[in-house]
């Protein structure tokens, strides 16, 4: 077990992990390259998964590109002259450099270029799960938060300037959606503009208006929000405004979680262009618009969020499955074998002591216990403890099955127990 600080109950994800078995580090790997064990892998697909639905619903079309690109496509995008100093030394090949991308955006902008498009087919809003590269200093590294290689639920939208604020607000409704239904509380909407130092691209005009379309999408969409909007100067990316997911984790440390992004400099760079209805070539608009986030920061804040004891939906382990003899081995199969048939995540435990299973699943943060006994076995029933609720009943199993299924599919905050979900065909008591 892990001990809690005196002065404050919330541990942190690096103790949570003692328990939970999310990642590993190695020192054969190298600092800030965590490894996903079972359990955060788990977590990590239901995460890319969520990504991957709310891109689709928004339209968005998936593609693939290599982590590797030539420094030329990094000095081009302008992020050599910014950042190489976090970009991983180039590899000599052949006559090439070759880079690590320390970013997503210059790729997605070839892909476009890799093909004509006219007015009528903008917006094209490609989506990605994309890594990429910061080559930090080892000392400043740690668990999930600091990293050397950032998975990003990434995705960047090229369209007409008049199409700019309604992609805004499709952006950043997906992005509040998002965190909703991971039960993410974000504090504010950062609007975060340029300062007057020399470290950006762009013309005045060209900021006037990005900031501008900005401003007025985040007031459309927080209007119907209890979120506020506050504007930092200096917050800016260097290719142009923001607005940014501002959340607070258990520290009281704040961070940016998701990121809708303005620029009119990136297609400048690379010369991206549509044809437009007098057949003239025209500047396509370039938003980078970030949803779930990037994988390693959501899993730290989910797991400090929920402090470990995660919702269903996202829980590596839904029911741990307890047989109380093995003569209940059997019993306790088939309904492992049920709930794995509707895609849920059971787990058998037959080794030990009940009390001792039970603290075992309790520590690894198990969103239930299921424990068969002799008299849940011959009535196809089981007795169920849900630790978020607190909720515990003797329920028919297909029930369970039906309960947990909805649960996981609609990515309840909660289980919704119904009232009368006891099989009356089952005797009452709760096995000893
Ligand atoms: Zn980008």
């Amino acid at each position: 077990m892990t001990t809690r600080p005196e002065d404050d109950q919330a541990l942190d994800y690096r103790d949570l992990n003692l328990d939970l078995h999310i990642f590993a580090t190695d020192p054969l790997i190298g600092s800030g390259l965590p490894l996903w064990l079972p359990a955060g892998a788990v977590i990590r697909r239901e995460l890319e998964q969520l990504a991957w639905e709310i891109a689709k619903r928004d339209g968005c079309v998936s593609v693939y590109s290599p982590v590797l690109a030539k420094r030329a496509l990094f000095e081009l995008s302008g992020h050599w002259a910014k950042f190489s100093v976090d970009i991983f030394p180039p590899m000599q090949v052949g006559g090439d450099e070759l880079v690590l991308r320390p970013a997503n955006c210059p790729h997605h902008a070839t892909i476009y270029a890799a093909q004509a498009h006219s007015y009528r087919e903008l917006p094209l809003r490609l989506n990605e799960l994309a890594p990429m590269f910061r080559s930090e200093r080892s000392g400043v590294l740690s668990g999930l938060s600091r990293v050397r290689q950032i998975n990003l639920d990434d995705t960047h939208v090229f369209c007409r300037p008049d199409q700019v604020a309604s992609e805004v607000t499709r952006a950043l409704r997906s992005a509040l959606g998002a965190q909703r239904i991971l039960g993410l509380p974000v504090d504010y909407v950062r609007l975060s503009l340029r300062d007057s130092s020399p470290n950006y691209l762009g013309t005045d005009d060209q900021w006037f208006q990005a900031e501008s379309a900005l401003r007025v999408a985040a007031a459309e969409v927080l209007l119907e929000e209890t979120v506020p909007l506050i504007e930092a100067e200096g917050e800016a990316a260097f290719y142009g405004p923001k607005l940014d997911l501002q959340v607070r984790d258990g520290r009281g440390h704040e961070e940016s979680i998701a990121t809708v992004q303005l620029d009119f400099n990136q297609p400048e760079r690379f010369d991206l262009t549509y044809t437009a209805v007098d057949g003239t070539q025209q500047r396509v608009v370039m938003i980078h618009r970030g949803t779930v986030g990037a994988m390693e920061r959501v899993v730290a804040a989910l797991l400090e969020r929920y402090q470990g004891r995660l919702p269903l939906w996202l829980a590596p382990v839904q029911v741990c499955v307890l047989p109380v003899h093995p003569e209940q081995d059997h019993g306790a199969r088939v309904l492992m074998d049920e709930l794995a048939a509707a895609g849920l995540r059971p787990r058998f435990e037959p080794e030990g002591s009940l009390g001792a299973r039970i603290r075992v699943s309790r520590q690894r943060r198990d969103a239930l216990i299921g424990v068969i006994g002799p008299r849940e076995a011959a009535a196809h029933t089981v007795e169920v403890t849900d630790f978020r609720s607190g909720f515990k009943a003797t329920v028919a199993q297909h029930s369970l099955v039906e309960i947990l299924q909805h649960s996981h599919a609609t990515r309840a905050a909660q289980i919704a127990w119904p009232e009368k979900v006891v099989d009356s065909s089952a005797p009452l008591e709760s096995i000893e």
